[in-house]
């Protein structure tokens, strides 16, 4: 084990996340920003970037989900010990909040590559003796409790981690703050950057706020208001006191609220959305800064399921460290394709046996549908009409559904509890499966083993979405709206299939939502496209099948998109 010493020796790019997704043992993440972030780290392993990751210890988890006789989601705690899995570091840091002092430590995971890299993963933590007991538990519940303990969370992250990665002796090239809930840490760098003034009454001139952009890279993940935090300042006072002067604050990060969003945005010399229609998006949402644009991916090695990690060992050998050799995919010979993905068919119907008694046959198209139960993501849409439904799909159509509400979100609830009831319309005649308890490795046994990927959130909602990269990577083509990374990866009928109109929107306030012309071309599609080629043409289907592997999946991945950070963040 290499001491964490080592780690300090090179200059780091700082990559600050509230949620980190690397294995389901450590269940720090709640769905697609912290496998994103979990996907980075492991990408920058194998390239051998110089990178640190910070997150929170996250000590009960996101949470469990089961469900109540009648179909209602249930939460409770995970509970898991890092000292099983992590490292205690020896140096404490401290925070203020509420001005109480509170201690900050963290706990070491090291991201090892087969390529020979190593990358350091940083788990904050305050259940340390001595802070008062409400203070141990703020970094238990990620995404849990109100808005003021959010903000401790923030603060610990932003704040405590700057301050951790200075106290262990880590250089900082650039902070990379993926999402705005580390931006605080602008706060601490304006106050680590501040410059004498000769006109002492210029207060303002000595704050260095372009020093302090030039160190901070900001990736923006949602076009959803409720996806940006913000907090009152009344609150801001009392939990965080006065780091900066007030003025500053509000001119940096709003004037009637302290936007997290705003704040990084200001402080940033580097701005990103999550794919190329969220940048446009984004930058219509925020008009006034410049919002690039740089596509998620997904890990190669982490998402392949062995079925196909076998062929591609095979076929291209070095695949995992350069996906771009996907692209050669009409190397390996159809059947192989085929029957790799029947094993993984197979392992998924027996994990759905095992979990629901359901017996699935393995002949019949499977669909899948896996991602957060919440609204936009309309999980129910292909239940819109359950005759036509049971007309299109009766003995031809399997459903396999999966994914978590946030607590508070009852509508997300109420979503799967419909979901879950459709069983009583359709009995045998089409199975319908709703799998408790998404998780990371819920995600890698059923995406590969379905046929089909849905996907139909409401336009322009969906930033990127990287589960569908995911299905293309084990050669199941995504059936979705042109919305996030599948307006870079559709082509009709070649890599998978549209729903709905082409994406024509800017902006998230528009009137027109085309509800009614997705799930009218959701049923067409289905029944006049892809249940025919799937049952008829089956040298047809493998096509595609290859090509979600050699049109999607080659350019769809952290390799990919962490080259382009580099070269196009990190490196300015
Ligand atoms: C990949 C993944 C997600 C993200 O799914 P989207 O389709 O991008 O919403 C969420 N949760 C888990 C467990 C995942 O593996």
């Amino acid at each position: 084990m290499t001491d964490w010493r080592l780690f300090t020796e090179i200059p780091r790019i700082a990559y600050f996340s509230m949620e980190i997704g690397l294995t389901t043992e450590i269940p720090t993440y709640s769905g697609g920003l912290g496998v994103l972030a979990g996907d980075t780290i492991k990408s920058a392993a194998d390239l051998k970037l110089p990178m640190v990751a910070i997150t929170l210890i996250s000590r009960k988890g996101y949470f469990r989900q089961s469900f109540s006789s009648d179909g209602w989601q249930e939460e409770s705690s995970v509970d898991w010990q890092p000292e099983e899995l992590l490292e205690l570091l020896p140096r404490k840091t401290l925070v203020t909040i509420e001005d109480r002092d509170v201690k900050v430590q963290a706990w070491l995971y090291r991201v090892n590559s087969p390529t020979g890299g190593t990358l350091p993963v940083l788990f904050l933590d305050t259940d340390i003796p001595g802070n008062n007991p409400e203070d141990r538990k703020i970094t238990d519940h990620l995404y849990g409790g109100d808005k003021e303990y959010r903000l401790k969370q923030e603060i610990v992250l932003g704040i405590g981690g700057a301050r951790l990665l200075q106290v262990l002796g880590f250089q900082v090239r650039k902070y990379h703050l993926n999402e705005g809930h580390a931006s605080l840490l602008t706060l601490e760098l304006l106050n680590h950057h501040r410059r004498p003034v000769e006109d002492t009454w210029d207060e303002r001139a000595s704050w260095n706020t372009p020093s302090v952009q030039e160190k901070c890279v900001f990736t923006t993940h949602t076009p959803v208001e409720a996806g940006h935090d913000s907090f009152p300042y009344d609150m801001v006072k009392r939990v965080l006191g006065d780091v900066i002067p007030i003025a500053l604050l509000q001119e940096l990060g709003g004037k009637d609220k302290l936007n997290m969003t705003l704040l990084a945005l200001n402080l940033s010399h580097f701005v990103n959305g999550v794919a190329k229609k969220h940048g446009e998006v984004s930058q219509a949402l925020f008009p006034g800064f410049e919002i690039h644009a740089i596509t998620n991916g997904i890990h190669p090695f982490t998402w392949a399921s062995p079925y196909m990690m076998n062929l591609f060992d095979e076929y291209l050998p070095s695949w995992a460290n350069e996906p771009e050799l996907l692209v050669r995919v009409d190397n390996i010979p159809d059947q192989e394709i085929w029957d790799a993905h029947a094993g993984a068919k197979a392992y998924l119907l027996q994990y759905i046996e095992e979990v629901t008694g359901e017996q699935f046959d393995p002949d019949i198209l499977t669909i899948g549908f896996a991602r957060r139960a919440t609204a936009y993501k309309r999980a129910n849409m292909i239940f819109t009409d359950t005759e036509h439904l049971l007309k299109i799909g009766g003995g031809k159509l399997q459903l396999v559904f999966a994914g978590k509400a946030h607590p508070q979100d009852e509508h997300g609830k109420r979503m799967i509890q419909e979901i879950r009831k459709q069983k009583e319309f359709f009995g045998d005649k089409l199975k319908i499966v709703y799998l408790p308890n998404y998780n990371m490795d819920v995600a890698s046994r059923l995406i590969p083993g379905v046929d089909l990927w849905l996907n139909n959130p409401l336009r322009p909602l969906e930033a990127s979405g990287t589960s569908g990269m995911k299905a293309a990577l084990n050669g199941v083509p995504n059936f979705s709206v042109l919305d996030g990374w599948w307006i870079e990866g559709h082509i009709e009928g070649i890599t998978g299939w549209s729903i709905g109109p082409p994406p024509t929107e800017t902006t998230t306030n528009e009137d027109v939502n085309h509800t009614d012309e997705d799930v009218e071309d959701l049923y067409a599609k289905l029944e006049k496209t892809i249940i025919p080629l799937y049952y008829s043409d089956q040298d047809g289907w493998i096509q595609v099948m290859k090509n979600a592997i050699g049109k999607n999946a080659y350019y769809f991945n952290t390799h990919v998109m962490m080259r382009r950070y580099v070269t196009e963040a990190y490196l300015r």
